[in-house]
């Protein structure tokens, strides 16, 4: 199998990807497995006006153009499954299966999702008006690609996070250069190689591998930013944005809680508060971070959890089924959970399973359940971003619903009761862009869905008409037939006749009906 280093491409810069630049750690080892370029404001300016002069080709591709080569794409990421996940968790220390069915699977639906979908959401939009003057008229809206789209990406998903959203802005017809986080830019530059095989025309989608300073630099070039990180980058990204008066799309931090009521099936809710914290080892926007547990199911839902993570085997991916939870990625967030879980346990938490980080290379934290923990606590109100679970008792479900809203945050939210009814109302009350009744995070996986949030959790949304339509300015279109009045009614000369008139026309349409 072809090793990481083979697949870097060489940089439009001329600089070779091995050697210099900024060195990629395997977060499962700890050992450097790859050099990217560091890219200048400069080279971002270069990589934009590259950008620019390839996108009308690719738009007069047209729908059917752009999504031949989408879906020859989507055939390349099976091809290349392989590949593709170890390039993943070489850069991440995620688990083969962490990067199989959260990368893989949603890369694999989102090329056939957008190919299908985008010449729909897209499609010209006959209008009809109430509006009198414009009858015979025919009235259009379309939508017209943006022309450069930047798209910057976290380290957790360097995928389906910062890939993803390449993927509906490439088939609106735009041009993208995606910077990805500098921890995770392997998995970006081998898609892009994977999509310049597939027939992408040069420069229709680049890499800007760099840091901050870079993916800031890309926002002062491009036409819209779209951009997944935490919530204070997002203010920044949004604050530059303005500044050029370019739309900004923002998928930013979360605090998902889960709401487990009396009357729930509490094995099921065990299993998937399990799995939903502790999947990529709790470093995803839509984990399940708190949960909030009606008194009567307490004791049982706590034994149950606290069982079932205590058996989580966590270390280096040594391939399918080797262990369950996997690195934490980033360097810093290890100081985040240890810090959340200290501050809990000082404040009176108790920790039932795991609570330390692993002695050795690799950077790992044990899978950890806490209980007696409450909103003083760093660990209910702040985004941990690790394998942790603090669980609450609650009174009643008022108190649930209370403390699930009381957050800066608004990403996600689950509820877990056998009165499905009930549930769907629970979750209207919770303030989250997505709410999921005795299940967590799957929304994400329904592309049809809008997936975005609400408060501090972002501007705009992925997925869906708008996960697509943001990439593109909307165009209304009105068209007078040929064989039309040499001029209108109201215009010049005014004269008292056609005014009064026009004022019994205005009555006439507006001026009928009951008022109460
Ligand atoms: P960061 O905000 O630290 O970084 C995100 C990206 O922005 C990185 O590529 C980073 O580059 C870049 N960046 C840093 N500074 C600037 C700047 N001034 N201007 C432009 N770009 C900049 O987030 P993380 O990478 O730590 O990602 C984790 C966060 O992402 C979590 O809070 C998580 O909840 C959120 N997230 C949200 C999702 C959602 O859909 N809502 C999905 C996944 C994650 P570099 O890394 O090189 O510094």
């Amino acid at each position: 199998m072809a090793t990481v280093e083979q697949h870097l491409p060489q940089t439009p810069n001329g600089v070779t990807s091995a050697g210099e630049g900024i060195p990629v750690e395997n977060p499962a080892t700890g050992q450097i497995v790859a050099t990217v370029p560091d890219l200048s404001a400069d080279a971002v300016a270069e990589m934009a006006a590259r950008g620019r002069a390839a996108q009308p080709g690719w738009q007069a591709y047209g729908f059917e153009g752009r999504c031949r080569v989408l879906l020859r794409a989507q055939k390349w990421v099976m091809d290349n499954a392989e590949q593709v996940v170890s390039t993943i968790v070489s850069e991440t220390g995620k688990t083969y299966e962490d990067a199989q069915l959260a990368e893989i699977g949603y890369a694999g639906n989102a090329f056939g999702f957008w190919a299908k979908e985008a010449p729909n959401y897209l499609a010209d939009e006959r209008v009809k008006s109430s509006q009198v003057l414009v009858k015979g008229k025919k009235i259009m809206m379309r939508y017209r690609p943006l022309g450069l789209i930047g798209v910057i990406g976290p380290w957790n998903y360097p995928l389906t996070n910062s890939f993803g959203d390449c993927i509906p802005a490439l088939a609106a017809g735009n041009s993208v250069i995606l910077k990805p986080s500098e921890i995770t830019p392997l998995t970006s530059l081998l898609m892009a190689e994977g999509l310049r095989e597939c027939g992408l025309p040069e420069n229709v989608l680049q890499i800007a591998t760099g840091r901050g300073e870079t993916g800031a630099a890309l926002v002062e070039h491009v036409d819209m930013i779209m951009f997944t990180g935490s919530t204070r980058t997002g203010k920044k990204v949004a604050e530059a944005a303005a500044r050029r008066l370019i739309p900004a799309s923002l998928e930013l931090g979360g605090k998902d809680p889960m709401l487990v009521l009396a009357d729930a099936d509490v094995e099921r809710a065990a299993n998937f508060a399990t799995y939903y914290s502790m999947q990529n080892a709790g470093q995803t926007c839509i984990s399940i971070e708190r949960a909030y547990v009606e008194e009567p199911v307490y004791d049982e839902f706590v034994a149950k959890v606290s069982e079932k993570v205590r058996a989580l085997r966590v270390g280096k991916s040594d391939g399918p089924g080797s262990v369950e939870v996997g690195a934490i990625t980033f360097p810093p967030q290890m100081q985040t959970i240890k810090d959340h879980v200290a501050d809990a346990v000082q404040k009176g938490a108790r920790v039932l399973a795991g609570g330390e980080q692993l002695p050795g290379a690799g950077r790992f934290f044990e899978p950890t359940v806490l209980v007696d923990v409450d909103h003083t606590m760093k660990i209910m109100t702040e985004e941990t971003f690790g394998p942790t679970l603090p669980i609450m008792k609650v009174a009643d479900v008022e108190e649930a619903v209370r403390l699930a809203n009381d957050s800066p945050y608004g990403l996600g939210a689950s509820v877990f009761t056998r009165d499905t009814e009930r549930g769907g109302e629970i979750a209207r009350r919770i303030e989250v862009g997505a709410a999921n009744v005795n299940d967590a995070m799957i929304n994400y996986t329904v592309l049809e869905l809008p997936m975005g949030g609400a408060k501090a959790s972002g501007l705009g949304s992925r997925h869906g008409a708008g996960g697509i339509r943001k990439y593109c300015s909307q165009q209304a279109i009105v068209i007078t037939p040929k064989l039309a009045l040499k001029k209108e009614l109201f215009m010049y000369p005014y004269s008292r006749r056609t005014t009064r008139l026009l004022a019994r026309l205005f009555k006439l349409m507006y001026g009928r009906g009951k008022r109460d």
